[in-house]
């Protein structure tokens, strides 16, 4: 029997780069996947690669009246939501004394509130499903402070905070809540030509030297989603090279 045989998975962010890594490792292990994203013509080329066991919905996670429609049509096609992965996620760097707040109010509407209407509205459905896993995708940046990066910082550690107390109020319900924070991930953000040199000093810093890949990253998400991880909850699981343990 496959890891998620019987489970039906939500990810956000889902269309392209990591989320997408996701849906293909859920589906592979016998998931149903709704793949959600603001991307539509991507999200519905990969529905449409992956076949029956996976539809789009369409999904700005800033929105909570888009996520009751798509839960609503996700219950419909495949019924109710078993695993929820948060994975939809946006970064602004730049020195701190340059951010307006209108800067820090776009991640905080994508990367925590994001998670906040996603954790909210999903919940009736997994007390239906008799219980389920939520896994909020942060970074390390979620765990540690860097130069350049302060508001995808406060965003990322706010959503933490938002993983460790979700869980504590719906373990009763046989629902866990987890963050994954991934390292330097292979994505097209990371292979841009204009931060080669940032990227390959960053390497060398890496212990295992390398950049990871999308898969790895999806392989722990797969885990997280499944009952092998039925004892973790409220709990921060890091795939990183380890850098943090430097
Ligand atoms: P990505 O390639 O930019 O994919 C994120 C997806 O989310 C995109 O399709 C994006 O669409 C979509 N999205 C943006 N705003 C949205 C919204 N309001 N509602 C729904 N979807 C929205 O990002 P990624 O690099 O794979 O990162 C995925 C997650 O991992 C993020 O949470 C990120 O913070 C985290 N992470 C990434 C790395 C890394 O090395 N890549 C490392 C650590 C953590 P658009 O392209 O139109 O914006």
């Amino acid at each position: 029997m496959k890891l998620l045989e019987n489970k039906v998975a939500m990810v956000t962010g889902g269309a392209q780069g990591m989320g997408a890594a996701h849906v293909r490792k859920l589906n592979e292990e016998g998931a149903k996947v709704i793949i959600t994203d603001i991307l539509e013509e991507k999200g519905e080329a990969l529905a449409k690669e992956l076949g029956a066991n996976t539809t789009f919905v369409k999904l700005d996670v800033t929105d909570a009246g888009s996520w009751e429609e798509a839960i609503k049509v996700a219950e419909s096609v495949f019924g109710p939501v078993d695993v929820l992965v948060n994975n939809a996620g946006i970064d602004i760097m730049k020195p701190f004394i340059e951010f307006k707040a209108e800067d820090l109010q776009k991640l905080l509407d994508v990367n925590l509130f994001g998670n906040f209407h996603g954790m909210q509205k999903i919940l009736s459905s997994m007390k239906k499903a008799g219980g389920g896993s939520i896994v909020n995708i942060s970074s390390l940046e979620g765990l540690r402070g860097t130069a350049g990066n302060s508001i995808y910082n406060a965003s990322k550690f706010a959503a933490t905070g938002l993983t460790k107390a979700v869980a504590q109020e719906y373990a009763e319900y046989n629902i866990r809540v987890n963050s994954v924070h991934p390292g330097a991930i292979k994505t097209p953000g990371i292979e841009a030509d204009d931060i080669k040199d940032t990227v390959q000093n960053y390497v060398e810093r890496i212990p295992m030297k390398r950049i990871g890949e999308a898969e790895e990253v999806a392989n722990l998400v797969a885990f997280l989603a499944s009952d092998k991880s039925s004892y973790s909850t409220g709990s921060e699981f890091i795939s990183d090279g380890g850098i943090m343990a430097t």
